[in-house]
């Protein structure tokens, strides 16, 4: 039976939610719109495909876990198969631009891919998610010598990346990082720790390390830190200074190496601008944040299919348990959810796009005559820094999403679903990870928090109220619903921004209330189709817009006052 991978809500996004039309009138790609999206959705068909072949090796050897053999990283069979099923079906480092071989997909298709993906098997995504944003990172700020070397080996699949940012007392804050590089007559050269590394057997490890020059004075900040390109094996063929000390025994994503690397003399190439690494680095930790909501989005499909499904079947007082109302709740609320979550990651995907072909536009020749230049200039720049906000607010929902929606898929299995080799606890192990890895929730909340402190939640609010205004008629209760809310959120934000401490403190009740009226008017568009998502907009916005409200008022009624009563629950 198919398993439906490249389902109706993925699709659903592709063929309404995004206006390719002006995306490749931007990028200057003058091929036929409807051919074109014919061919993102073949793409995401064939992953279709070759995932439900990878998901069906991948069920039974859950438990299988990485070795490390004299000093070489093995992964299960499953994931060397499942990573060679995609590399032979072309399906690599869909990103990256047609010069090194790659396809130069939009970023929205990519996010649909590793959905799918993760679905399949949430280990071998950790490895397939990684390459693209690594491969993009040496694009972007790489020699054209080091493009040349390393890319098209990269979508080919011959090659693969890692990124070695985590140390011992640098984890949430990086700028604990003291991995050195020191520069001798214009090499470079990297010694110190690194854990936690996903992929580190892979042969470039891409690393933060502390610049030796400024070592001193850098030293507790993000300041002074340079993003190395360090490969195993140097161009001259010697082994190079870098060691996978350890493999990692986890409770989840089994098949996923999680690495200690030893730099010791580790010979590296410079990427960017010395100094500067972390905002290089940024730029793939923002894509890697897309890729792990995505990887989320993925576990807690699978996890919903398989609480529905055994809720269809299993039979208690004489009725399948889906009939039983509170059953019924929870599989809806799950379904619910799911959804909620993708919408805000995929939109949130699709302005990265229409951004990314703006900004091509306006360096390009073409635009120099175009009357619509300012605009399109401020368009831009309220784009990036709504991307900026959402960034850090899509990781948060879809992780925290995934962990909630895995744990009632348990729920919904009863015993049967707490055992070992229950598929329903493997997904929830697995999708514990997504909260953690790729910065924290709470580090998520509190990057989202600094962005509405910016001016992004006014301008997201602003973008939101017009966008509703578009709406037909006949939504005109749940969008006044909606507006409710709108003017709650706005009401209360002013109380929060005074007091950091309390505004820390709310960080994810902001975010949440920020999250339930975008992702609301989100489903609303959705619903306009006549495609049966009205219901879906309606639960939520009933479920959500009451929330907003007790947030306002929780949010409203306290100050930091709260915080000195915990120290004293705690015991501080
Ligand atoms: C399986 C796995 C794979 C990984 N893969 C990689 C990889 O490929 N590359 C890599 O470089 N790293 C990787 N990591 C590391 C990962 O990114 C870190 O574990 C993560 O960023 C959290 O850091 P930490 O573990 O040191 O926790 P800590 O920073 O010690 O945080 C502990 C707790 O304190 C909270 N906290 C900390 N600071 C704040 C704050 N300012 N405000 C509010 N709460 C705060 C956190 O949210 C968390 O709840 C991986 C980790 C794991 C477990």
């Amino acid at each position: 039976m198919a398993k439906d991978f490249f389902h109706r809500d993925i699709e659903l996004f592709i063929d309404h939610r995004f206006d390719w039309g002006r995306y490749l009138h931007l990028r200057g790609v003058e091929a036929n719109v409807a051919d074109e999206v014919e061919t993102y959705k073949t793409v995401l068909r064939t992953t279709g495909e070759v995932c439900e072949d990878i998901e069906a090796g991948a069920l039974d050897h859950w438990h299988e876990e990485v070795r490390l053999e004299n000093g070489r990283v093995v992964v299960p069979p499953h994931i060397a198969a499942g990573y060679e099923k995609l590399r032979g079906a072309g399906l690599l480092c869909l990103t990256l631009g047609s010069e090194y071989g790659g396809y130069g997909l939009p970023v929205l298709v990519n996010c649909a891919y590793l959905e799918m993906v993760a679905r399949a098997d949430p280990s071998l995504m950790t490895i397939i998610g990684l390459q693209a944003g690594v491969a993009q990172d040496i694009e972007r700020y790489g020699s054209e010598e080091l493009r040349q070397r390393y890319l098209p080996r990269f979508v080919s699949g011959e090659l693969q990346g890692c990124m070695d940012l985590t140390e011992p007392q640098a984890g949430s804050d990086l700028g604990g990082i003291v991995t050195r590089a020191t520069e001798e007559h214009g090499r470079f050269f990297l010694d110190g720790e690194k854990i936690f590394i996903t992929n580190g057997g892979a042969d470039v490890h891409l690393v933060l390390a502390r610049d030796g020059a400024s070592f001193d004075q850098s030293r507790g900040t993000t300041n002074g830190l340079n993003l190395m390109l360090c490969p195993v094996t140097l161009p001259d063929g010697r082994r190079n200074g870098v060691r996978v000390a350890r493999v990692e025994r986890k409770m989840g994503i089994h098949g996923s190496p999680t690495c200690v690397i030893e730099l010791e003399h580790a010979e590296a190439f410079l990427l960017g601008t010395r100094g500067q690494g972390f905002r290089a680095m940024l730029d793939l930790m923002n894509n890697a944040r897309l890729g792990v909501g995505a990887q989320a989005i993925g576990v807690a499909e699978a996890a919903y299919r398989a609480a529905r499904e055994y809720a269809a079947q299993r039979v208690q007082f004489g009725t399948p348990i889906v009939q039983q109302p509170l059953v019924k709740s929870m599989l809806t609320l799950m379904a619910i959810n799911l959804q909620a979550a993708r919408a805000l990651l995929y939109r949130t995907c699709a302005l990265i796009d229409m951004t990314e072909a703006i900004r091509r536009y306006l360096h390009s020749e073409r635009s120099a005559r175009d009357p619509g230049r300012i605009a399109l200039q401020e368009e831009l720049e309220h784009n990036t820094q709504l991307i900026r906000f959402f960034t850090p607010l899509c990781k948060y929902y879809a992780t925290e999403i995934s962990n909630h929606v895995t744990r009632q898929g348990i729920q919904v299995h009863g015993g049967v679903g707490y055992m070992a080799e229950s598929p329903a606890g493997h997904y929830h192990s697995d999708s514990i990870i997504t909260t953690i890895y790729e910065g924290t929730s709470e580090i998520q909340a509190g990057f989202a928090l600094k962005e509405m402190g910016k001016g992004a939640l006014f301008t997201t609010l602003e973008r939101t109220r017009t966008d509703l205004q578009s709406l037909s008629d006949a939504q005109d209760d749940l969008v006044r619903l909606v507006c409710d809310g709108i003017n709650k959120l706005t009401g209360t934000v002013g109380a929060l921004m005074g007091d950091p401490q309390y505004a820390l403190l709310n960080a994810k009740r902001v975010c949440e209330m920020v999250i339930d009226v975008v992702v609301s008017a989100e489903l609303l568009f959705q619903a306009e189709g006549g495609n049966g998502k009205r219901e879906l907009a309606a639960s939520f916005i009933h479920r959500h817009m009451p929330a907003v409200e007790v947030n306002a008022r929780r949010i409203e009624s306290g100050d930091a006052t709260r915080i000195k009563r915990y120290d004293r629950i705690l015991g501080l």
